[in-house]
């Protein structure tokens, strides 16, 4: 490589070298005889956020402008044609402050030096043997059994039964890295890491337990009807959103019997250290806003569930119809996930069903319409949906 080109690929102090560098893509693609056509992912391709990234969508294309332009400048490879006197005035006034540099085919290393240029290189060379891979699964179905296990059987499935609208589907194998075949089977594997058959065996158990607890063994008084709904969360947890409704003769409506049912303080140590235990184990929510501003419960800088909850010396019933359950200053202290909680901190619970199932069981009272209503909504809300917008060219 030539000491002056060498110079402009590693010079650090040079505001020149530094200037060559940053727009070296730009100048590659001024010389070349092909321009790069791609679709470039913008989102993900900036450098005002992380580092730089070189992103495409879709396939590449090299193209090749005409020989002579139409109209406007000379670029790309008619430079080279156009004009040969007047070659380089054409190059300089592509970009009006920009020096030109020529390159030389007798550097070895030169692309291991061009930075942003390399990058755009190897996902050229990148897409470039993903679609040699492509086109041998495309050619190669036969021997991938694809009409067994994907053609056919998807289009009866989806209702399909005239054979001319049955379309030509090019089957991935698992192989395939990224393709989804690939990515199926790697979640399986995952899950397995995860047993999430013994997990729902457990679950199971404790659903079926917990319903016997409050309607035969009635825990919170007589009931007169119950609902609930299971729901996974996306690795896999399961859990229950339930609804008792007491019978009237029963319903807690004193906010003095609250107490009875719900707690929100750290139980004593010294007189239940077991229950302490779960309770730290099961019902600290967070740490979350100032401790913590990361924490998944957050919301524009606000936690979604409200904590830290205030101190209050007494259960009270709320505006809303939600009460606000007693949470002492008892000075006391938890370590959670490296923060010290106090009983702000707390998740409401039922001392009794969260000795007897040992896991995260919030319950709460509730009373009036707008709770109510609430709650119905809250546990028949669906399914988690995604709504997905579909991009095409420049245009979404
Ligand atoms: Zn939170």
């Amino acid at each position: 490589m030539p000491h002056e080109l060498f110079e402009l690929f590693t010079n650090t102090q040079s505001q020149e070298a530094e200037n060559f560098r940053k727009r070296i893509r730009v100048y590659n693609s001024l010389f070349s005889f092909t321009s790069f056509g791609v679709k470039v992912d913008n989102n993900l391709a900036s450098s005002k956020c992380g580092i730089y990234t070189f992103r495409v969508l879709g396939q590449v294309f090299h193209t090749l402008p005409p020989l002579n332009p139409h109209e406007g400048k000379p670029s790309h490879f008619q430079l080279y044609f156009w004009d040969n006197d007047n070659e380089m005035a054409n190059r300089m006034s592509i970009f009006d402050n920009a020096d030109i540099y020529e390159m030389r085919n007798n550097s070895p290393s030169v692309l291991l030096y061009s930075r942003r240029l390399f990058q755009q290189y190897a996902v050229d060379m990148y897409i470039k043997l993903e679609m040699t891979r492509l086109d041998y699964y495309r050619n190669n179905q036969a021997e991938l059994r694809s009409e067994y296990y994907q053609r056919i059987v998807d289009s009866i499935n989806c209702g399909q039964n005239r054979g001319s609208e049955i379309g030509k589907r090019i089957v991935l194998p698992a192989s395939f890295i990224g393709g989804p075949r690939d990515m199926r089977r790697r979640y399986l594997d995952a899950m397995t890491l995860d047993r999430p058959d013994l997990t729902s065996r457990v679950f199971r158990a404790k659903v079926q337990d917990l319903k016997k607890e409050i309607t035969l063994k009635a825990v919170f008084g007589e009931v007169c009807a119950y609902v609930y709904v299971v729901e996974f969360q996306k690795h896999g947890l399961p859990h229950i959103h339930m609804l008792v409704i007491l019978k009237k003769e029963h319903k807690i409506n004193n906010t003095d019997q609250f107490d009875d049912y719900v707690s929100a303080e750290l139980p004593q140590k010294e007189k239940n250290p077991r229950l302490f235990d779960l309770v730290v184990k099961h019902m600290m929510h967070g740490p979350c806003g100032h401790l913590n501003s990361k924490n998944s419960c957050m919301i524009a800088g606000q936690c979604k569930s409200h904590y830290p909850r205030k101190f209050c010396e007494r259960t009270v019933q709320g505006e809303d119809g939600f009460p606000i359950y007693r949470r002492r200053d008892d000075s006391q202290t938890v370590d959670v996930r490296i923060a010290k909680l106090n009983n702000q901190w707390v998740v409401p619970y039922n001392p009794y069903l969260l000795m007897r199932c040992d896991c995260h069981i919030n319950v709460e009272i509730w009373s009036g319409l707008t709770a109510v209503k609430y709650l119905y909504k809250y546990i028949y809300k669906g399914h988690d949906k995604v709504d997905v917008h579909i991009a095409s060219g420049n245009e979404v």
